[in-house]
This record gives structure tokens, C-alpha cells and sequence, in this order.
């Protein structure tokens, strides 16, 4: 049984793990073979968005590219925030055309991305990257469809075990994102916090990836 990385920045090229590679469209790598691909709210380019969004829109449609992402709203940066919803909807314009998942960078905009989805009537699954919120955020955002991933937060904060025990085990996702430490790490991790054995923590998420990613490898 295969690790599954939900979201990684780094290409470890291990047969161990399937790994969903961040991709942005302006410095794409072919050599990865599973990736996504998004115009990340920190990063937006006026000058290049037009080219970005041809990018992407030219990536949906290939099997390698198994999502949109990460894509998303922050309110932590100086990026004004009307700019950066035109930008996270015009991707979820392209994506919409498929059945593919979004992953999404979510910071102090939860409401605004629920609206969003809500707004657009976006049925492609949509999962919250590094989520590290409390029970009642990731209830509301549970009760509106999405999932949410861990990973970073999981290792490092000891309040995250009791947010992550209420996180229903089928909606749920385990990632490295930019961290040092292997995936195996927090999948060891999140199956204590689970009370089950690592076989079944990969398994568990192993088929989550299968039904949202139609994942038939
Ligand atoms: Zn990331």
C-alpha cells in the first residue's frame, strides 16, 4: 500500500508514495508526473495571469495533472483581496470544465471560500491544504463539503490531535507541503492520534485519494 502526499513542493521520486507535486504554471516541470497546478494568491502576476490561466487551462485536460492548486484566498498578505478572488475564480472556471479536485490555500478567509463555492455551485471536491484551525471551522467547513488535509500543523502543534480526532476518517487527507519531514512521519503521526495501525491509516486515506481523485492506477 502507497503513501498518498496530498500536497508536496518537492518531487521526492519515491515509489513508496504517490505525490500530488505543486506546479505553478510559470516555472513547470515536466518531469514530474503527478502534479497540480494553480496560481497560488501569494504569486499572482498581472503581467502574466493571461498566460497562467492559458497554462493551466492547456494542463486540466492532461492525465497527469490530477488537480487544480493550490489556489486560494489569504488575507494575511498586502495582495488586495478583490484581486485575488478574480484570480482563484477564473481558475475555478477552468476546473469546473473537468471533474477534477481543487487544493486549496486557505488563510483567514474561510467564510469568503465557502461563499465562493456556494456562489459558483462548484462540485469538484474541494480540500483545504495544511488545514491548523479548531473544531468549530473545520466543522463548518465539513458541513459545506470540503476536506481537509493536515500535515505541518499536525506535527508541530499538540492542539491539533483533538481537531484532527473529529475529522471524520473518510474526509481527510495527509500531506508534507514544504516541511522536512517525510510522509511517513505523518501518517505515523496522525495513526496514533487515529488509535489505528500505519497499514491502516494508508489504506484509509489510499482509498479517499481513489474515490476523489478517480484513481484507478
Ligand atoms: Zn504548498
Amino acid at each position: 500500500m502507497q503513501f498518498i502526499n496530498l500536497h508536496t513542493h518537492h518531487f521526492s521520486n519515491s515509489e513508496e508514495v504517490i505525490e500530488v507535486v505543486n506546479q505553478y504554471p510559470w516555472e513547470f516541470s515536466y518531469e514530474i508526473p503527478q502534479y497540480s497546478i494553480g496560481i497560488h494568491p501569494w504569486y499572482i502576476s498581472q503581467e502574466r495571469l493571461l498566460d497562467d490561466l492559458k497554462m493551466i487551462s492547456e494542463k486540466m485536460i492532461s492525465e497527469k495533472c490530477l488537480a487544480l492548486g493550490e489556489c486560494g484566498l489569504d488575507k494575511r498578505i498586502e495582495m488586495p483581496l478583490q484581486m485575488q478572488t478574480e484570480v482563484f475564480q477564473q481558475q475555478l472556471e477552468l476546473v469546473q470544465q473537468t471533474t477534477k479536485p481543487i487544493i486549496l490555500h486557505c488563510v483567514a478567509a474561510y467564510q469568503e471560500v465557502i461563499g465562493i463555492k456556494k456562489e459558483m455551485d462548484i462540485e469538484n471536491p474541494m480540500i483545504i491544504h495544511g488545514f491548523s484551525k479548531n473544531e468549530q471551522v473545520a466543522k463548518s467547513l465539513l458541513d459545506n463539503g470540503f476536506y481537509l488535509s493536515f500535515g505541518k500543523y499536525l506535527l508541530r502543534n499538540p492542539d491539533l490531535e483533538k481537531v484532527f480526532k473529529f475529522v471524520p476518517n473518510d474526509l481527510l487527507f495527509l500531506e508534507t507541503d514544504t516541511i522536512e519531514e517525510s510522509i511517513a512521519e505523518v501518517y505515523q503521526k496522525a495513526a496514533n492520534y487515529k488509535n489505528r495501525t500505519l497499514e491502516e491509516m494508508k489504506q484509509q486515506v489510499f482509498n479517499t485519494f481513489s474515490e476523489v481523485f478517480n484513481w484507478n492506477n
